[in-house]
């Protein structure tokens, strides 16, 4: 009942186009929800995605749930998590996005450990938690596997990569992250987590990371990506 009246004067808005949701509809209106393009790659054994990050590093698997434009809502969905603190937007794709590999891939499979790519502790600072934490609790509890996040650190903050080239680009940022613990990591197959994945460097620089501990083998997948034109 409190939750009625609550709701009576404070309706949920949609995060995409900002009318108020019916009772069934959560984060998004059934309408901008079908408005974000789906990667559709869960199934895909060599996709985009495990191709920009499978080019120094073996990985057994890589996936993303939606692809991210500037016209969809995905960038708001984004930006709320990110900039305004809503952890449920975390919450919301994570759920979907567990269910669906769940009941539905191939490729992100047999995983022991769940671990959201880390932020650096002063970006944590601003921004109060990982953007990361709440789509991997979520995936940790529809896949039914553990998370952590202690075991890695990110030790550099910021990575200027506007005056490298690919290669030098990827050894510069090979060392931002730093394995805290290795025991966690140790004999496992990791599912790294992240929210957008751009050119893949940085996602890329953690999973190698993680490999630095013996019998690691790492799948990895995001909230959503950027794909070239
Ligand atoms: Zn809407």
């Amino acid at each position: 009942m409190f939750s009625d009246l609550f709701n009576v004067f404070f309706p949920q808005l949609c995060i995409g186009c900002q009318k108020k949701l019916n009772p069934s509809e959560e984060i998004l209106c059934i309408y901008c929800e079908s408005d974000i393009p789906m990667s559709n790659n869960w199934n895909e054994y060599k996709s985009e995605l495990y191709r920009k990050l499978c080019g120094k590093i073996p990985l057994e698997g890589a996936a993303s749930f939606y692809l991210f434009d500037k016209v969809s809502p995905v960038r708001k969905l984004v930006h709320s998590l990110k900039y305004k603190g809503a952890k449920e937007v975390g919450y919301y794709i994570g759920n979907k996005f567990g269910n669906l590999l769940t009941s539905n891939s191939s490729i992100i499979k047999d995983i022991d450990l769940i671990v959201p790519l880390p932020l650096h502790p002063h970006k944590l600072k601003v921004r109060g938690f990982n953007q990361c934490d709440p789509f991997a609790d979520a995936l940790s509890k529809t896949l039914n596997v553990p998370y952590e996040t202690g075991a890695l650190t990110r030790i550099v903050e910021n990575v200027s990569q506007t005056k490298m080239d690919k290669h030098n680009r990827f050894t510069n940022v090979k060392k931002i992250f730093n394995v805290e613990n290795k025991e966690i990591l140790k004999s496992k197959h990791i599912l790294l987590v992240d929210d957008v994945v751009t050119t893949g460097a940085t996602s890329e620089s953690c999973l190698a990371t993680i490999l630095e501990v013996p019998d690691t083998r790492v799948s990895f997948v995001a909230m959503a990506e950027v794909r070239s034109k």
